[in-house]
């Protein structure tokens, strides 16, 4: 039996993930510190995308 690994009662800052726009009380599934804040991601991959090139994602 397959079942996808989800973080739960972590306390992330975005409530949607930057690079793919789903919400991120519904997938989480990897973290990254950013700039001192806990960032959510749905998976390393879109991890791997924003860490790549962060200033592209962050709206200010
Ligand atoms: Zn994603």
């Amino acid at each position: 039996m397959e079942q996808k690994k989800m973080l739960k009662d972590v306390a992330v800052i975005n409530t949607v993930y930057p690079v793919c726009h789903m919400k991120t009380s519904e997938s989480l599934n990897d973290t990254l510190v950013y700039k001192g804040s806990l960032y959510g991601f749905c998976s390393p991959e879109c991890k791997k995308e924003f860490k790549g090139r962060p200033e592209s994602f962050m709206v200010r």
